[in-house]
């Protein structure tokens, strides 16, 4: 068969386009962190992972248009060759001191980091012990490291025992547990205390990603292994400047000998060209504000429990969450593109999502809040959902949608 008739015959997305409920890919206008302009209606900004709303700070915008007046527009080149910037240097430094880590390392996404990190340390003779719900990137990372890799049942803690005991038996060298800090779409934290137990009971190495609890959780915003008591524990964090740091980016904290070896064998740092100084400038800016002003912190967790509990109220179905991130679970595929269209006419921009981001039956709409969101658009949120809940019969007495419910609890 040739290569590209799979994509002749890749219809689904065509079909979803053609029933006017296409939600992927949409072009935005403008954007004024919480308020979006699309086709020129203004939306309602609750999809984004700009959690602490810093993209439109002046301290973050003006040190991005400074860094591009000193530096140019791009590096134009590998850290490891032409691409490293003093700025880059002085990020790594105040990330480690921010993280309370020996020493970090900047990479040019979060995806790019978890690829070089596993991927440097791992090899043919060692085991990664994964959880199923862990990040794509992790999954690739651990694919390209040749490791085996072995997958936990999500934050159950009997399965993963089950597997470090496995991977005793079968003799491996090196053992990894790699989890999610927070989980992207349900937005409930690992059971890092268990996890961490369990790693020092059977002598493997626990790498945390932080994507997206660093800036959102613990006393000090250094994550959820902060949050949860256990950061002595971790190995090593893994984070990204996509989402609090209202950047582009992504970091690896840890021992400085772990750090400097991953710097010399990561090959997604290598061969990759660096963030611009924009980029950089940017996220040592978003840590300012992050150290300076804590209440924005507080801010947004208020803000999700107000979202959480009003949904809850509203009769929607929110799952597991502990963060910014709150999902409404439909289930079915077809009602959660129907429900995602009535809340983008209605003014709210969310996001859909289905499989493989999420076991088939689990449909849901990703929300996410930020510190910056006043209560008069949460309330408008919350109407929003109101009446498209309504209008599809997702809410007010549906026995369709209860059914649904109960397959997806
Ligand atoms: N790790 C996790 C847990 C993520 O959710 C994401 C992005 N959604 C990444 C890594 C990748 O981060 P980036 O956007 O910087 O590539």
């Amino acid at each position: 068969m040739d290569l590209f008739t799979k994509c002749k015959n890749f219809t689904r997305a065509k079909e979803i386009q053609a029933a006017g409920i296409y939600p992927y890919f949409i072009p935005i206008a403008r954007s004024r962190g919480t308020e979006v302009e699309i086709d020129g209606r203004r939306l309602l900004m609750i999809g984004s992972n700009n959690y602490l709303g810093l993209t439109h700070h002046p301290h973050v915008t003006e040190a991005a248009m400074k860094a591009v007046e000193q530096y140019g527009t791009s590096p134009t080149g590998s850290r490891f060759l032409n691409g490293t910037l003093e700025l880059h240097e002085e990020l790594e430094a105040r990330l480690a001191r921010f993280l309370k880590r020996e020493s970090a390392l900047v990479f040019s996404t979060g995806f790019q980091t978890n690829l070089g990190v596993i991927s440097a340390l791992c090899g043919k003779d060692d085991v990664v012990i994964i959880d199923r719900d862990d990040h794509a990137s992790i999954v690739d990372g651990c694919r390209l490291s040749f490791a085996e890799i072995r997958k936990f049942r999500h934050n159950d803690m009997a399965d993963l025992e089950r597997h470090l005991v496995r991977a005793q038996n079968d003799g491996f060298q090196g053992k990894l547990i790699i989890v999610d800090g927070a989980y992207s779409m349900l937005g409930n934290l690992a059971d890092l205390p268990a996890i961490a137990r369990l790693a020092r009971a059977y002598g493997a190495r626990l790498l945390v990603d932080e994507a997206h609890s660093v800036g959102v959780c613990g006393a000090h915003g250094r994550g959820a292994a902060e949050a949860l008591g256990v950061e002595k524990d971790v190995d090593l964090i893994v984070g990204t400047f996509s989402k609090s740091f209202a950047s582009l980016g992504g970091f690896v904290a840890g021992p400085e000998n772990v750090i400097h070896y991953i710097k010399h064998h990561a090959r997604s740092l290598i061969f990759s060209a660096a963030i611009p100084a924009s980029a950089a400038a940017a996220a040592l800016a978003a840590l300012d504000v992050l150290e300076s002003e804590p209440h924005l912190r507080t801010r947004l967790l208020r803000n999700a429990q107000k979202m959480r509990e009003g949904l809850t109220k509203l009769g929607f179905r929110v799952g597991p969450s502990e963060t910014a991130i709150i999902p409404v679970i439909i289930g079915d595929q077809t009602r959660m593109f129907l429900f995602w269209k009535a809340l983008f006419e209605g003014g709210a921009f969310t996001n859909p999502v289905t499989i493989p981001a999420v076991p088939a039956g689990m449909d849901l709409i990703r929300t996410s809040y930020m510190a910056t969101h006043t209560d008069e658009q949460l309330d408008r949120a919350l109407e929003i959902f109101e009446t498209a809940g309504k209008r599809l019969g997702l809410i007010g007495g549906s026995a369709t949608y209860a059914a649904t419910h109960e397959q997806a609890s």
